[in-house]
């Protein structure tokens, strides 16, 4: 490709809205433009490396037998009732004004339709369905450039199964599957124990990039590997004791004392003697949930305990349901369902508010006064807590989801009647899994692991091109004529070549393109190498350079690839 004809837009600054490397880099190498607040083109230099990831993944996909699908975007909205996902999507599902049609956010509906009354006999099964097709969600807060957009392109796969023990067969060559796409990306990643979110189901797990641009938060022990999603990550840590004999509950005035630091600064008790009180409503019920000190709630597993839609009470709510504001509200004399952390279930001699502004209640022991109570793991784990496999120090901190595979079980064949028979005859939900793997994730993820100040560092298979040929002074006929030889000859070896044949652009202006655009080799041609038939090469990424005779050129390019 001569980069004199070919639309490669680059650029020396970048909006101020592109913060994170891959962003920035996207932009100033022309791979990407922005059109509307997370809704991105692909320019052609971007695309060619969209089309390497697709085809990696589509080739990874047949190996495990899947089967490539194109399933429309625009969708019925009715098929997205039938499994109360217009609810559980609630705005991030885009509609579309006027008609009964949804932009599908993902296809499990989609697949879950045409398995339906076509994979009926267990002899139909397993089967492994999947796409490379756009998303859209309405992301409330687009962001990152292409790693959190509104439109996106996503490879989803779905299986069918008769039985858990079948799906944890699909689920497994999805897992190796992803890992040799991952690992043919040249990604470095690592796999965690995640929730299932809106998508229902039982086992999943993330792949993740360790990235301070991250949206997610995990926990991982380089001990033992135990890696987990903050969502759902667990830690060793001390529960609240026992501690001396019960005293009787009292009610204490406390004014304007709101926090659990000022309430321990108030009565000169440890944030460990007191329990926060947050107010929750599911499905239109109130939840009273506990907390030990300062813990926070996990929403996503307080989501995952108790179902159905889950939000924080609004202030006016607290005063209905308490008759207090926050920062007084407590256990004892609460009339609804109270949720509470494990680490509380033997607490005594506890403070907590008291349900009436102003004032707590000491000597509160939860066996014998908030004996409604259901405990469960609700922390949200820290950094420094203990592994709660090998009891090391656990590290916690940000990173991007590339890819999530699911355990969906039978949510979405019972919602919409997706039956086999059995050999016996009986009819029975096919049990699926769904499979997700973000293409632009992959794309920006690997810029974010190779980059330097100049620009990108591109490597084999998803670099655009192999060699960047850098013709300095295209008024040179001798420069102009062999670097178009070079360009011939290596076009002809089966290598991708990039020809930066413009002319009236300085050299120097070529250098800084070159390594802005990152290709892994670069081929110098100037007046005084040219003139003892020599060109220079050099290692994008090492910076490492060779005189090259130019009848070695090519043997030589191909040892330094
Ligand atoms: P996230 O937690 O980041 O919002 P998700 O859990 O909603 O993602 P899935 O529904 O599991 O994502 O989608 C599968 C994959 O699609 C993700 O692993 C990710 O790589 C990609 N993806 C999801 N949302 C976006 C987005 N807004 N922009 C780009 N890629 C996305
Ligand atoms: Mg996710």
């Amino acid at each position: 490709m001569k980069l004199s004809r070919y639309y490669v837009p680059t650029l020396k600054e970048v909006p101020s809205d592109a913060v994170i490397p891959s962003h920035v880099l996207m932009i100033r190498a022309g791979l990407i433009r922005m059109v509307s607040a997370g809704i991105y083109s692909f320019l052609p230099m971007g695309y060619k490396v969209v089309k390497k990831i697709v085809e990696i993944i589509r080739e990874e996909m047949d190996a495990i037998g899947g089967q490539e699908f194109h399933l429309p975007a625009l969708n019925p909205k009715e098929i997205w009732e039938q499994t109360g996902r217009v609810e559980a999507f609630g705005d991030t599902l885009f509609h579309v004004k006027n008609r009964d049609y949804v932009l599908a956010p993902t296809h499990e509906e989609i697949m879950a339709f045409h398995a339906k009354g076509s994979l009926t006999s267990y002899k139909d099964l397993p089967q492994i369905w999947y796409q490379i097709q756009t998303k859209f969600r309405n992301e409330p807060r687009p962001r990152s450039g292409v790693i959190r957009g509104r439109q996106f392109l996503m490879k989803d796969s779905y299986s069918f199964d008769t039985s858990f023990e079948e799906l944890d067969k699909s689920y497994a060559l999805h897992d190796k599957a992803y890992r040799k796409i991952f690992d043919r990306c040249g990604l470095k990643y690592f796999v965690v124990g995640a929730s299932s979110g809106a998508m229902g189901g039982s086992k999943s797990e993330e792949f993740m990039v360790k990235s301070e641009a991250g949206e997610d938060t995990v926990a991982y022990c380089e001990n033992c590997g135990y890696a987990a999603n903050v969502e759902v990550a667990q830690s060793v840590v001390q529960a609240a004791a026992r501690n001396g004999k019960s005293e009787n509950i009292k009610e204490i005035h406390t004014p304007n004392v709101k926090s659990i630091d000022e309430l321990c600064e108030f009565l000169k008790i440890d944030e460990h003697q007191c329990a926060k009180s947050r107010i929750y409503i599911n499905d239109g019920k109130p939840v009273l949930v506990l907390m030990l000190g300062n813990d926070e709630v996990n929403e996503s597993k307080l989501q995952s305990i108790i179902g159905g839609v889950v939000r924080p009470a609004h202030p006016d709510e607290l005063k209905e349901i308490t008759g207090a504001d926050a920062g007084s509200i407590g256990p004892v004399g609460f009339k609804h369902r109270i949720i509470a952390d494990n680490l509380l279930k033997d607490a005594n001699n506890m403070y907590s508010g008291a349900n009436k502004n102003d004032y707590h209640i000491s000597g509160i022991d939860f066996k014998r006064d908030v004996t409604n109570a259901e405990y469960f793991d609700l922390r949200v784990i820290e950094s420094g807590e203990n592994c709660i496999r090998c009891g090391s120090k656990l590290d916690v901190f940000k990173a991007i989801e590339l890819g999530h595979i699911f355990k969906l079980g039978t949510k979405y064949s019972e919602a919409l009647g997706v039956n086999y028979l059995d050999e016996k005859g009986e009819e029975h939900p096919i049990v699926m899994g769904s499979y997700g793997i973000g293409v632009e994730r992959i794309f920006a993820c690997f810029i974010e692991q190779n980059f330097d100040e100049k620009g990108i560092l591109w490597s084999k298979p998803l670099n655009p091109f192999d060699v960047h040929i850098v013709a300095l002074n295209m008024k040179s006929k001798l420069i102009s004529e062999t670097a178009e030889k070079i360009y011939n000859e290596l076009s002809g070896t089966g290598l991708e070549v990039l020809y930066d044949d413009r002319e009236g652009v300085t050299a120097g202006f070529k250098f800084n393109d070159a390594d802005l655009l990152g290709m892994p080799l670069q081929v110098i041609v100037g007046e005084k190498n040219v003139k003892e038939g020599k060109v220079e090469v050099k290692n994008r990424k090492t910076g490492e350079k060779k005189i090259a005779e130019l009848s070695k050129l090519s043997e030589i390019i191909k040892e330094m690839l």
